[in-house]
């Protein structure tokens, strides 16, 4: 209730929210860590996953992708210590794509400022609502306390008066009483019409919001698609993995997919080229992987990787990893698997996690503020501790066995 509550008073104000919504486009700070190629690629995926968003009638999720787009393809990416001399095929795009999506966003902005507006008087309406029976609830209360309070004076007073009939009775006894009603008939308890109302009133419930009437608005920016991954995914993974994983050598591919109405779907595995070591791997030729993304419209929905010999969980190179596909994608997914220890863990980073990451500019195996350096190999014992800080299991994923996996691997080719 309080969060319907909430939820109504945010959407009350047709202005705020469209405000909130375009604020939060801008979340992305650029790092000259992050090779500028591999931002125009992220780009043209948030161009086709914002159309996607649009397409499938998630409007305000789309139209933040989209202005996201606009503002780092224009300003953001040029403080990109490589911008200026960074030529490829994806700058060109970017800037062909960039006329376009600015209109569309203005043609979304004003859709959506409608539906907003909409919706503002109708959340209006709902808060006077809710306001009006919190107010009666109220009223009743004082209502019963002072109907008590009426009573008891009510009871006082007939009893005074009782004793002083009897009083009277045995002084007066000889006097004839001509009117007995007239002792109370012209008394006004200017409370009592009220009073009687409210205690016939059943006691108020909890204000509800009509959902039946609750226009019907797109998910929130901040909400979260559920995402299907493939059931026989990790399985086929592994086996590709096994000749690395036997020689202590971790393994990673980019989980892909597609959006299908309300859900991801993680249908594919693209193994690229790959240098592995004991605890790291670094892909190579990411052209070719974007290229293969392109033309079969994979949209990237995470990172899988192996560790040979240790537990499933996230080590500081690989927060800095997932960090940026979270950044790009609030849904990307990390999965590991640790098959000597027979753990697999499908990870997300906190929102606590997003700005420590977000905002460290450490490279390698380091640990994060709050953490000791002293303690931090003692610390690497206790990955849970991290895990609940910084990473957490992934709550909106499913592994569904009706999905089918395909993994392409680029070492073989
Ligand atoms: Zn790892
Ligand atoms: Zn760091």
């Amino acid at each position: 209730m309080i969060s319907d509550t909430l939820d109504a008073e945010a959407k009350s104000n047709a202005t705020e929210r469209m405000k909130k919504l375009l604020k939060s486009a801008e979340s992305l700070k650029v790092s000259d860590q992050v090779p500028i190629a591999r931002y125009y690629r992220s780009l043209i995926e948030m161009h086709r996953m914002a159309m996607a968003y649009i397409d499938d009638g998630n409007l305000e999720k789309g139209l933040v992708l989209l202005v996201r787009f606009c503002w780092f393809a224009m300003d953001e990416i040029r403080s990109h210590v490589d911008y200026s001399i960074h030529e490829s095929e994806e700058k060109r795009r970017v800037a062909e794509l960039i006329p376009s999506a600015m209109t569309k966003a203005e043609n979304i902005k004003r859709e959506l400022k409608k539906i907003f507006e909409a919706e503002a008087s109708h959340f209006r309406r709902l808060l006077e609502v809710h306001r009006r029976k919190q107010q009666e609830e109220q009223e009743a209360e004082l209502g019963q306390t002072m109907e008590k309070a009426a009573r008891e004076i009510l009871a006082e007073e007939a009893a005074k008066a009782a004793k002083t009939d009897r009083m009277l009775d045995k002084k007066l006894d000889h006097i004839e009483i001509v009117d007995p009603n007239m002792a109370t008939a012209n008394l006004n308890f200017p409370s009592l019409s009220s009073i009687s109302a409210a205690s016939t009133a059943t006691k108020p419930s909890a204000p509800s919001i009509n959902r039946v009437d609750k226009p019907t608005s797109t998910p929130g920016p901040m909400s979260q698609k559920r995402m299907a991954v493939s059931g026989e995914l990790i399985e086929k993974f592994l086996d590709h993995a096994k000749e690395n994983t036997m020689n202590n050598v971790e393994t990673c591919g980019i989980l892909c997919g597609k959006m299908v109405r309300d859900r991801f779907m993680v249908t594919h595995v693209i193994i690229p080229r790959q240098k592995g070591s004991a605890d790291g791997c670094i892909a190579e030729g990411e052209e070719e992987v974007f290229r293969l993304q392109d033309n079969e419209g994979l949209i990237t929905l995470g990172w899988i990787h192996t560790h040979p010999s240790q537990t499933a969980f996230l080590s500081s190179v690989d927060l800095h990893t997932h960090c940026a596909y979270q950044t790009m994608m609030s849904e990307a997914i990390a999965i590991v698997a640790a098959p000597a220890k027979q753990e697999v863990g499908t990870f997300v980073l906190t929102p606590e996690g997003l700005s420590t990451i977000g905002a460290c500019e450490l490279t390698g195996f380091h640990p994060h503020p709050g953490i000791f350096l002293i303690f931090f190999f003692i610390l690497c014992y206790f990955h849970d501790l991290e895990a609940q800080r910084l990473f957490t299991a992934a709550q909106h994923v499913v592994y569904s066995a009706n999905i089918p996996c395909t993994v392409i691997d680029f070492r073989n080719r």
